[in-house]
C-alpha cells in the first residue's frame, strides 16, 4: 500500500509560537505556571506539559501566584486585566491571526456596523472575538442561519480556521440582506493551506487518515472536508487507533494532520501504515 502525506500537515506558525512560550515558562521561577484551558487541542501534549508542571484551569478563580498562560484562542481582554490585578504574570500566547480576528470585530462595532462572526458560538476562539466585541455580534456557523439576518450595514468576521468555502455561501446570502457589507476574511493562511492540500490529497486517494484531537476545530475540519470529497475518512488521535480492516482494499492511503498535531504523532501514523499495509 502507498501511503502520501499532505503537502501541508501539522503543527502552524500559532501553535508552535505558544508551545515555544509554555516551554520557556515552565523553565522560568514564576511558577506555578497555569493554562487558561488546555494549550492545545491535543491531549498527548497537554500531558507532555503536565508532566512538566504546566496544569490548565478554566479560570483564575483560586489562583493565587504564578504564571497564567494564554493560549492560541485568545481570552476576552478583561481576564488578563483581572490577571495584572490578582498580581499574575501573563503570557499572551494569543495567535496574531486571532488578535487581528478581535481588533477587526472591535472596529467594526465601533464602526456602527451590525457584525457577524463566522464560527462555532461555543468555542473559545469566538467567545474571545465576541468579548472584543462587546457582546454585540451575531453568530452563526452555516447558509442557513443567515437568512434571518437583515441590517443596513453589516461586518463580517471569521473564525480563523472557518473553510473559505462555508464563509462563501454566508457572504452569498448576506449579499442581498444589507446595503452595505463589509467582510474581513479572517480566516488564516496556515488553514486554508492545510484544508487545500488535504483536499487535493482526498480526491486522488481511496481513504484518508486524519490526526489531531478529536477536540480540535481545526482538524475536524480537514476531515470533513476530505469526507466532502466522497472519499472514506477516519479521524484519529494516535496510531493505536488504525485498524487493519480499513486498508485492506486500499491501494493507495492519504494522510494529514491538523495545525495542532505534533510530528511525531504523525510519523508514528505515518510508519504504522507503511508497516501494516
Ligand atoms: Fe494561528 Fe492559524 Fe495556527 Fe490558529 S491555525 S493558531 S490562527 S496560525
Amino acid at each position: 500500500m502507498k501511503v502520501r502525506v499532505a503537502e501541508q500537515a501539522g503543527y502552524c506558525y500559532g501553535v508552535e509560537r505558544a508551545l515555544r512560550l509554555t516551554s520557556e515558562a515552565a523553565e522560568s521561577d514564576r511558577k506555578p505556571i497555569h493554562t487558561l484551558g488546555p494549550i492545545i487541542h491535543n491531549p498527548q501534549v497537554v500531558e507532555e506539559f503536565a508532566a512538566k508542571g504546566v496544569r490548565h484551569v478554566s479560570s483564575l478563580e483560586g489562583l493565587s501566584g504564578g504564571t497564567i498562560i494564554v493560549r492560541t484562542h485568545g481570552v476576552d481582554p478583561e481576564v488578563i486585566a483581572r490577571a495584572d490585578e490578582m498580581g499574575l504574570s501573563t503570557v499572551d500566547a494569543t495567535c496574531p491571526f486571532v488578535a487581528k480576528a478581535q481588533q477587526r470585530a472591535a472596529a467594526l462595532v465601533r464602526d456602527g456596523y451590525s457584525l457577524v462572526v463566522v464560527g462555532e458560538k461555543e468555542h473559545p476562539e469566538v467567545v474571545g472575538i465576541l468579548a472584543c466585541a462587546r457582546g454585540q455580534a451575531t453568530v452563526i456557523e452555516r447558509a442557513e442561519e443567515a437568512q434571518g439576518i437583515q441590517g443596513d450595514r453589516i461586518g463580517i468576521v471569521v473564525q480563523t480556521t472557518q473553510s473559505v468555502e462555508n464563509l462563501r455561501q454566508i457572504v452569498g446570502v448576506l449579499l442581498t440582506r444589507a446595503a452595505e457589507l463589509k467582510v474581513f476574511n479572517t480566516i488564516c493562511s496556515a488553514t486554508t493551506k492545510r484544508q487545500e492540500s488535504a483536499k487535493v490529497l482526498a480526491e486522488e486517494v481511496d481513504m484518508m487518515i486524519v490526526v489531531g484531537g478529536k477536540n480540535s476545530a481545526n482538524t475536524s475540519r480537514l476531515s470533513q472536508i476530505c469526507r466532502d470529497t466522497g472519499t472514506v475518512t477516519h479521524h484519529i488521535e494516535t496510531a493505536k487507533e488504525l485498524r487493519p480492516a480499513w486498508t485492506s482494499d486500499v491501494e493507495t492511503v492519504g494522510v494529514t494532520a491538523g495545525a495542532s498535531t505534533p510530528e511525531w504523532l504523525l510519523q508514528e501514523v505515518i510508519e504504522t501504515l507503511k508497516v501494516t499495509g
